[in-house]
């Protein structure tokens, strides 16, 4: 057992370590060293919340902890990398169900103590939020999981009257809480519910509005609100510790929406409030000029012996087909060959921010010539070919040229401006937006059909 104050020391030196493992996690060269710090900070944690004195019922907390580490274990040892982002969703809505289970068993808990006056107040409005940021983050995290994984259609859900609709449901759930803490035990738990409900309703919204190409943004986005959630638990538990982590975690998320946005020219208000700010177009995509024709592997072997600068594009095909390694062994050929290879990598590229970055680190592709989407786009015109591997909205020029395609306004990597493109995908199937891609339609782009990863290995070896 240890006394509050070596609890409190732990806990500072915790919180420490956790803000160094942002600030190393935010590079890919410190990346590991920060999920190493991440991890000590928690075991720390973990191990001072256990110790201290006001801890009980160790056995129920052991138990229970030997089977939540064990299903973690086999749920991180089973998931494919193409699946993190689902998996990261639904661990959100978990952190979301956990503030409103703190919150209810809190409330309850606080009929029964000697809490009175204005920290009784303090406690009560406490709950209140967050239950409120808990629910929301609960539902609105489950249908991101849904868009992620399939279940649920990526395409927004816009009606009309939906931001009436959602502004009504904040204030109704808002307007309940001075009588919140003036009700009894009984009275008080109803209007929870009744709050609880209104909110759940809220999230689902908010969530279901955005879709397509902004979907990174509502993942960060609900990142930062599992992390407020969290924070609002720490109020309601006394926790410091849990409050500095939520509010790190919080602040880290909301940064990472604001810079997603601004990546994708959209803005920030608009996917925070559920697409506010957006109308309801209805104005048609452009219709697509050209014709589609298709290369094989020998065809585009000789572009590529005729090629000095070469740039890969990567994408979600990339990770479905795990075709990184086969990748790297591409790069070392070219270099061989006395050929430039690089990277350009899109901010959204894949299913998750840095998706495409982990992937080539995992394949010992060097960083150096790994680049963001904004240093290779002036420099494409002068690239005598661009290989775009399982990467699809990235790349589509409707992004900048139709005003009536719903990706309109977000930047893409301009592949078209180079000599010659050449797309590796096994068929003609969109992307995660759904929509059409012109890019396939050019003059200087072919369809190279096939498993990014067979394909690749087909290169290599007639190179
Ligand atoms: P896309 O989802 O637009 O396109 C991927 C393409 O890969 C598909 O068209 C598919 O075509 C092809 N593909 C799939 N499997 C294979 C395979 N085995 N071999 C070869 N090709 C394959 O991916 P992008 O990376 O271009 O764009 C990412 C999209 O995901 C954006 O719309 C982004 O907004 C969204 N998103 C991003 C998140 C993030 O944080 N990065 C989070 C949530 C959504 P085919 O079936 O014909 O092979």
């Amino acid at each position: 057992m240890i006394n509050h104050g070596l609890q409190t020391v732990t806990y500072i030196v915790s919180g420490v370590l956790f803000i160094l493992s942002l600030g190393n996690l935010s590079q890919q060269e410190t990346a590991k060293k920060g999920n190493l710090f991440g991890m000590c900070g928690m075991l720390l944690a973990i191990l001072a919340t256990i110790l201290g004195e006001s801890t009980e019922g160790h056995t129920l907390l052991l138990v229970i902890m030997v089977l939540a580490s064990l299903i973690g274990l086999l749920v991180a040892k089973k998931v494919e990398m193409t699946a993190m982002p689902q998996l990261v969703a639904i661990l959100h809505s978990f952190v979301g169900l956990a503030a409103v289970l703190v919150g209810f068993g809190s409330y309850l808990e606080s009929q029964s103590s000697s809490l009175t006056g204005a920290v009784h107040t303090i406690h009560l409005i406490e709950v209140y939020l967050g239950v409120f940021i808990g629910a929301l983050t609960f539902t609105g995290s489950i249908v991101a999981w849904g868009k992620l994984q399939g279940k649920i259609k990526s395409q927004p859900l816009v009606f009309r009257g939906r931001h009436a609709l959602n502004i009504g449901l904040v204030l109704l759930s808002l307007l309940p809480l001075k009588g919140f803490i003036s009700a009894d035990a009984s009275q008080g738990l109803e209007i929870l519910l009744f709050m609880t409900t209104l909110s759940s309703i809220l999230g689902v919204l908010l969530v279901m509005a955005i879709g397509g190409a902004d979907m990174p943004v509502v993942v960060s986005m609900l990142n930062s609100y599992s992390g407020w959630a969290a924070a609002a638990a720490g109020f309601m538990l006394s926790n410091d510790l849990l409050i500095i982590t939520g509010a790190l975690v919080g602040s880290s998320g909301a940064i990472l929406s604001y810079i997603m946005c601004k990546a994708m020219n959209r803005s920030f208000f608009s996917v925070i409030f559920g697409g506010i700010g957006q109308s309801v177009t209805s104005s048609k995509a452009q219709e697509i000029i050209g014709e589609v024709r298709s290369i094989t592997i020998d065809e585009t072997c000789e572009l590529i012996k005729n090629a000095k600068r070469i740039v890969i594009v990567p994408g979600y095909g990339m990770a479905t087909a795990k075709a990184q390694h086969a990748i790297c062994d591409f790069v070392k050929k070219m270099k061989d060959q006395g050929r430039e290879v690089t990277f350009a990598i899109h901010p959204v590229a894949g299913r998750l921010p840095g998706h495409m970055n982990v992937l080539l680190a995992e394949a010992n592709i060097s960083y150096d010539i790994v680049h963001e989407m904004d240093e290779v786009n002036p420099h494409l015109p002068e690239t005598d070919l661009v290989l775009v591997i399982g990467a699809n909205d990235i790349v589509n020029p409707s992004a900048l040229e139709d005003p009536g395609s719903p990706i309109y306004g977000m930047p893409v990597i301009e592949v078209w401006k180079a000599k010659n493109v050449i797309v590796s995908k096994r068929s003609m199937a969109q992307g995660y937006a759904g929509i059409e891609n012109p890019l396939f339609y050019k003059d200087n782009s072919r369809m190279l059909y096939g498993d990014a990863k067979k394909t690749v290995d087909a290169l290599v070896a007639t190179l």
